[in-house]
């Protein structure tokens, strides 16, 4: 490792210390002691984030994969509709790592931590013998009885996404293809931001009947709402919130890693073009037939099969 494992505990936890708040008990004892709101469940995720497979050293400066790292966990808090409080980070390392690769990670862990007022609260550290691999735990919480779950969907609801689809695989494309970019002209990859304060107005006003978080691709991620709610679904291609690029349908519908919502919520319910600044966009509904399908801009449908995310490696 960089530095001994306690001399590294000791400058994460440092580091870490803006964040007292919320927190019994943060770093430094055998568990971590969490106070959690009155009437509330908690919500537990975890993600791996893996060298080779997640990131690449090469194309992803270390405080973009410390970002996303805790971005993943978040956008799981978000699509329950839920509150971030801490996180939980285990980390092993090769010997040969600079230390300041660890501390860039740190740092852009940390600053994202800091933004959703999120702490620090643990982990574990340990030598890797090959590649870096981080794993987060993210502990949040959601009102009781009130977490938006995959299951909700009914036949007649509208279909819906936040922000725009496809620009995190655009971006990775251009790094496949050996383009060198500036991490931040394209934040939606390096630096993407979870929808929290979309997933939780939804959850406070009851506005969604299911949701989940686009972190495989809309395809995937929908049949996973689908699946789920034992229902179908139409998109309209038409309707798709993409931005530019010869394949921007292709990255919309099958990209990863866009940390986007995709809720569904009934027709009777009018839902804003914009909440907390992210622009909602309809772009289908859901049917009883149990098939999901994609209407072409000439009007003919197809079946839309999930493609999702694959791993870099
Ligand atoms: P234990 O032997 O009980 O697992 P450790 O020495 O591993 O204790 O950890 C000591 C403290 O440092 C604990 O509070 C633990 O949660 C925290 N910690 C260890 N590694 C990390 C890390 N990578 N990030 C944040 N906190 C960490
Ligand atoms: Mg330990």
């Amino acid at each position: 490792m960089p530095l001994k494992e306690r001399d590294l505990i000791d400058r994460i936890r440092r580091a870490a210390s803006h964040g007292r708040y919320k927190l019994a008990l943060g770093i430094g004892d055998d568990c971590a002691v969490l106070d959690l709101p009155r009437g509330s469940q908690a919500l537990v995720t975890t993600d791996f984030s893996l060298e080779g497979i997640h990131f690449r050293r090469e194309w992803h400066p270390p405080d973009s994969v410390g970002h996303r790292c805790l971005a993943r966990g978040l956008s799981d808090i978000a699509a329950m509709g839920g509150t971030p409080h801490a996180a939980f980070l285990s980390l092993a390392v090769p010997a040969d790592l600079p230390q300041r690769w660890v501390d860039g990670f740190i740092a852009g862990l940390l600053k994202l931590a800091k933004q959703y007022s999120v702490t620090l609260a643990g982990g574990d550290t340990a030598q890797s013998p090959d590649g870096i691999l981080a794993d987060i735990v993210v502990l949040g919480s959601v009102p009781k009885g009130k977490a938006i779950l995959r299951s909700g969907a009914r036949p007649g609801d509208i279909l819906y996404v936040t922000g725009t689809l496809g620009l995190s695989v655009a971006a990775l494309a251009e790094l496949r293809r050996g383009k060198k970019l500036q991490p931040a002209k394209h934040p939606r990859h390096f630096y993407p931001d979870p929808r929290i304060a979309v997933g939780q107005y939804l959850c406070e006003k009851k506005l969604a009947t299911a949701m989940i978080d686009t972190s495989d691709g809309l395809s995937t991620d929908l049949r996973h709402i689908c699946d789920e709610s034992k229902v179908g679904a139409l998109v309209d291609q038409t309707l798709l919130p993409v931005t530019s690029g010869r394949d921007r349908f292709r990255d919309a519908l099958h990209g990863g890693e866009d940390y986007e919502l995709l809720f569904t919520a009934s027709p009777r319910h009018s839902i804003p073009d914009e909440i907390t600044g992210v622009p909602i966009t309809r772009i289908g509904r859901i049917t009883k037939s149990r098939h999901i399908k994609l209407t072409q801009p000439d009007g003919s449908t197809l079946p839309l099969s999930p493609q999702g995310w694959q791993h870099f490696a």
